[in-house]
């Protein structure tokens, strides 16, 4: 009761060990549970064996769990130091990542799941894919949306440079942050998104460390208005097969392997917390479940800087808190922008505050689960 009193009194927001850079599977990131190891498959798509074999080994080498990550990618956790290298080459054995450690560290490469072969998303992607190693080196969370669908999706995925449609149906090259894009065509794509990202760094990108946060003035006319975002249900609707949620983004390989029936012949990532199973006709879960647009980070014991668990009390605020981010620390890792309500753990309690993100100046401090559920009538 007294330690309650007194952080109600704190007003500064705690600090937060902030990492620089990102896991891959050949450099991974120690958790609470042990190594992370990320996998970003080509074009985001893995075939049903590659897939398969990516839940052999969760199980085999970590702990089961599989992470789905805002930028499309997977997380295999729980892994040990002993079994970090056989892991490394069973996923590079299988073709889910660059056998090359520098190769599998390139700037994550996000595509509109909806894209079909020959379209001008997956064109654009293989391109840039193929001509990676023209980019300058970038910051280490920079990286591209090619979302040249009917209409823009990724608009509110983590990406710096974006390839979308303009009003008119027309593609264009946006720089995050910008309400306008520079006009561009399928041929030319790379050519424009090498030569921004050269300019990004010439003008004093990496001191911004992101795009969205650089205000330097851009080296080429930008007055293309990307056309309105598409509505998710719209997007899921339009990819080829049904839409598997996972609520935090959160999976168990045995889940996903019930999940892989026989027509199921490959997998897509999206951002937006779901598979897609290729082939699978059956009914999608719904995209607009509050279990999938609220953010909780794994929290404690999974992250050695939580001092509270998140993911119970989000599950339970979910249905009652539009808008809601639960964060184990001020770090804030499952949603680095703002949300309408977003609780902070602090010394195993929360700290809440409005419209902010996480470690924000909190509105109350202190707050137990309990107080919580109460305070928002999810009880
Ligand atoms: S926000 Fe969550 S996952 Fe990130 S460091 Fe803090 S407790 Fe860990």
């Amino acid at each position: 009761m007294e330690d309650r009193s007194r952080r109600a009194f704190a007003d500064q927001p705690p600090l937060a060990v902030v990492r620089g850079w990102c896991p891959t599977a050949w450099q991974p990131m120690m958790a609470g549970d042990g190594l992370l190891v990320r996998v970003r498959p080509r074009l985001g798509r893995m075939s049903r064996p590659q897939m398969l074999g990516l839940c052999d080994a969760a199980l085999r080498f970590g702990n089961g769990h599989i992470d789905l990550t805002n930028r499309a990618g997977l997380q295999i956790r729980g892994v040990s130091d002993h079994n970090h290298l056989p892991l490394a080459q069973a996923l590079a054995a299988m073709g889910l990542i660059d056998p090359d450690a520098a190769g599998d560290a390139h700037a994550p490469v996000i595509l509109n799941p909806d894209w079909t072969p020959g379209d001008d998303t997956e064109t654009i992607a293989l391109a840039l894919l193929d001509r990676m190693d023209e980019l300058p080196a970038l910051p280490p969370k920079v990286g591209f949306a090619i979302d040249a669908g009917p209409a823009p999706a990724l608009t509110h995925r983590p990406a710096d440079f974006r390839i979308e449609r303009d009003m008119n149906g027309a593609l264009i090259l946006r720089a995050d942050g910008r309400d306008c894009g520079m006009a561009i065509s399928v041929e030319n794509a790379v050519d424009h998104v090498i030569a921004l990202t050269a300019w990004f760094m010439t003008s004093g990108g990496a001191q911004a460390g992101r795009m969205a946060r650089h205000a330097a003035p851009l080296p080429q006319c930008a007055d293309r208005m990307p056309a309105p975002q598409r509505e998710l249900a719209a997007t899921i609707a339009a990819c080829p097969g049904r839409f598997l949620g996972a609520p935090f983004g959160r999976i168990d390989a045995d889940t996903l392997r019930m999940a892989m029936n026989e027509k199921v012949h490959a997998v897509r990532l999206t951002p937006w917390r779901g598979l897609i199973m290729e082939g699978d006709d059956g009914p999608s879960d719904n995209p607009a479940d509050p279990l999938l647009s609220t953010d909780a980070c794994p929290g404690a014991p999974g992250c050695p800087q939580a001092s509270v668990h998140t993911r119970d009390l989000a599950a339970q605020l979910a249905p009652y808190v539009a808008d809601l981010h639960v964060s184990g620390c001020a770090k804030g890792c499952a949603r680095p922008t703002q949300a309408g309500t977003v609780l902070t753990g602090r010394d195993g309690g929360f700290d809440l505050a409005l419209n902010a993100r996480a470690g924000a100046p909190p509105v109350r401090t202190g707050l137990a689960p309990s107080q919580i559920i109460a305070l928002f009538g999810a009880s």
